[in-house]
Parts: structure tokens; sequence; C-alpha cells
């Protein structure tokens, strides 16, 4: 906490979705969060914009071609500027009381590490990196005494529900799922549909891959694989339900038959800001629930013909070892393939099928680990797409 009262914040990935969001609630609450640390991937000219508003001590690019645009934008700032990704990890390294880890993919991992070694508070948006490294990430957090944060919709919603003293009366947790863009489609439809169909999600404004993920269903794979680390809960413990509106996040239902829901409209300022003012809560000046206007909450089973992702990440979670890694490292190749026309939407499950099926690497011990397998998976996923 800084002298004046206020938490000091970083946001990695300040020019994502989730980063923008995170960026509005703290112009909303000047006089509770003062920026320390912001970064971003290659737009330079947000970034600019971003620093000229929140006056960071520190900003970082990754891509290091922009790192004369973005200076010159800044010319005459009180600030640091660097770039590349060691830059992003040096500005996860800047004391601050809170981090929002909301780099996109596996590219946030040694970012991510490193706020959770400051063992401060750490908002944890960035589920591919807990998904390739489980546990060798949760020791990590033990270890520094970082606290983790759910900001996803569905663990924010867990996060909120789940009872500490009651753990052992918890008998399921259940994740909702929007269906996302094409849960209605046959997939003869699902094959033709274009990088711009997969992103136009019903329900939620996202960034590209993770509205690809959504399509897909994979976002909810992953999510499983999130919810089980996050709540230390075993699989068949965890169940996925299909509810259309996205205003339940998600439940846990208790031994004593009480099922408790976190309910909202689907806007990530809510569990950002959860997460942002956690343990206490802030004011969201944005448009209230109107359960009158909704009028009706619908639930359905996954369809997992039409959605093998959904089958696939249960698969995985049985294979343990390296098989969550694979699984994540395949699937963020085979969406830049889908998002740059290379391949096909219904080729990206089948891709990181045969990617399991073919390709299978040793638990990760390391974070160095986690780094060397994903790269390796990642290379054989790109050439069984070229070939
Ligand atoms: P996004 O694509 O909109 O933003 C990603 C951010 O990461 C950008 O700032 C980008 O510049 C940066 N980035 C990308 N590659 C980078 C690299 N190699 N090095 C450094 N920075 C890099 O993505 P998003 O939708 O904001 O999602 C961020 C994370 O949050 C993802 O893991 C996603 O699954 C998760 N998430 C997002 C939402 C959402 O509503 N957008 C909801 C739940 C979870
Ligand atoms: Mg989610």
């Amino acid at each position: 906490m800084a002298a004046d009262g206020c938490k000091t914040v970083t946001v990695l990935g300040a020019t994502g979705s989730v980063g923008r969001t995170t960026l509005g609630l703290i112009g909303d609450n000047p006089r509770r969060y003062r920026v320390a640390a912001l970064t971003g991937g290659s737009n330079w000219a947000l970034l600019a914009e971003q620093v000229r508003k929140f006056a960071p001590n520190f900003v970082a690019i990754a891509d290091e071609d922009v790192y004369t645009p973005l200076k010159e934008a800044l010319s005459g700032e009180p600030v640091e500027i660097a770039a590349g990704p060691a830059a992003i990890v040096a500005a996860a390294q800047r004391p601050s009381d809170w981090v929002m880890a909301g780099i996109v993919g596996l590219a946030g991992l040694s970012a991510t590490i490193e706020a959770i070694r400051r063992g401060v508070a750490v908002a944890f948006a960035n589920k591919e990196c807990l998904v390739s490294s489980g546990v060798v990430m949760l020791r990590e957090v033990l270890r520094a005494g970082a606290t983790l944060l759910p900001v996803d919709s569905e663990h924010n919603a867990i996060f909120q529900v789940l009872e500490d003293r009651n753990r052992d009366m918890v008998d399921r947790i259940i994740l909702t799922a929007s269906g996302g863009p094409f849960r209605d489609c046959s997939q003869e439809e699902m094959a033709a549909k274009t990088p711009d169909e997969a992103l136009a999600h019903p329900n939620w404004d996202m960034g590209a891959k993770i509205s690809v993920d959504s399509a897909t269903m994979m976002n909810k794979g992953l999510e499983l694989i999130e919810a089980h680390h996050l709540f230390d809960m075993p699989a068949n413990n965890i169940d996925v339900l299909i509810h259309p509106q996205s205003i339940v996040h998600s439940m846990v239902a208790y031994r004593d038959g009480s099922v408790l829901a976190q309910l909202g409209t689907p806007d990530m300022a809510i569990p950002i800001a959860h997460a942002l003012a956690w343990p206490n809560r802030i004011p969201v000046p944005r448009a209230r629930l109107n359960l009158v206007e909704i009028a009706a909450l619908t639930f359905e089973t996954p369809d997992s013909v039409r959605f093998p992702a959904l089958r696939l990440a249960r698969e995985v979670m049985a294979a343990g070892g390296g098989a969550p890694l694979v699984m994540n490292a395949a699937n963020e190749v085979a969406v830049a393939g889908f998002l740059e026309g290379r391949i096909g939407f219904t080729d990206i499950v089948p891709t990181i099928e045969h990617m399991l099926g073919t390709f299978s690497v040793p638990e990760p011990q390391s974070i160095d680990d986690v780094i060397h397998l994903d790269s390796a998976a990642r290379q054989m996923t790109s050439e069984i797409l070229q070939a």
C-alpha cells in the first residue's frame, strides 16, 4: 500500500480486453488505485495513451520493433520505457501490491511467475499458464505466499461462493458455459465458419484467442483444468452446464443440498472489480442485472459430439503428466492457424487430438521445464499443420 493509502497496481497485458477493462475500473477509482507498471504486446499507440492517463513509473512493450514509436510518443513523460520479453518480466518484478495477469497464452508465464514470486496479490486471468504448469505454478504460489485471485468469470463466481470453512462439505463445482457463437450449429455448418464469425461471441466481448476457444468450447476445457487446480477439486466433481444467457457465472453444490451461485450481467468488469477490490468491494457503474427483463435462465447438458473439446480436456486430466501442457500448446498453435486462415474451424480440435495421440511429454517439474516442453509441443503442432 502506498503512503497515500492507494493500492499500487501492475497491469500485464494492459492493451488487451482484460487489461483495458482493468484500467477502466482504476480510472473510475483514482483515489483507491495507483498504477505502478504497464505492459503491452505491440499496440504502442494505445499503450502510450494509457501511460499518459495513468502515469506508471515503468512501461514495457513486448514487440521490440515498436520501441521507437512508443518512446517518441512518450517523450517528456516521467516514465521508464523498455521493450522485449525481458522487459515484460522486469515490469512484473517492479514493486506493486496487486498484479493483473492479463497476457494471453503461455507467453505470459515468465511475467506471471515473477509477480507470484513477489508474494503479492495476483489477479489471475491467464488460464493457459495454469493449465500448462499446474502444480509447478501452485508450488510457486505457496512458496511465495502469493494470493491468486481468480478473474475468469466462472472461477471468480466459485471463489465468491466457496466457503473455506466448509470445504469438506462441497459436493460439486458446476461451471456454466454460454455454448459460444456456434452453440446451435451442426458440424457441417461449423466447418464453414470464418474467423470473423468465430469472433462474434453472443454475450462476451473478449480477445481473439479466447473468443475462438469459446466457439470450440476448448475454453471450457481449459477452465475445467483451471478449476481443478484453483479449487483443488477432482475432475469428476466438476460439472459443465450450458447456460446460454451467461447470467449464472458458476455454482458450488454443497452436501447439505444447498447450491450457491453468483449472478451478474456478462461483463468482465464485475469479476475484475471483485479481484481488484478484494477482500472489499467497489461500486461498478454499469448496467444492473435485470432478471425480469431476462425472464428465463435455462440450462442444458453440453453436446460432446459437436463439441469434443470438453471430452478431450477430461481425457487430458485423467491422463495427467504433460498432457494438459500438450493440449494447451496445440490449441494455441491451431487457433493461431485458424485466425490466420491456414486451417478451418473444425480442424482445430482434431489437430489437438492428433497431437495428444502422437506426442507426449513428461510432467514438467519446473517453470523452465514448462517453457521447454511447451516450445517442443508448439513446434510439433506447427509441423503437423504444415504437413
Ligand atoms: P487480448 O488478446 O485482448 O489481450 C492480450 C494481452 O496480452 C494484450 O495486451 C497483448 O498485447 C498481450 N500480449 C499478447 N502476446 C504477448 C506477448 N508475447 N508478450 C507480452 N504481451 C503479450 O486477450 P484477453 O481477452 O484480454 O485475454 C487475456 C487472458 O485473460 C487470456 O488468458 C484469456 O483466456 C483470459 N480471459 C479473458 C477474458 C475476456 O473477457 N477477455 C475472460 C476470461 C479470461
Ligand atoms: Mg470464463
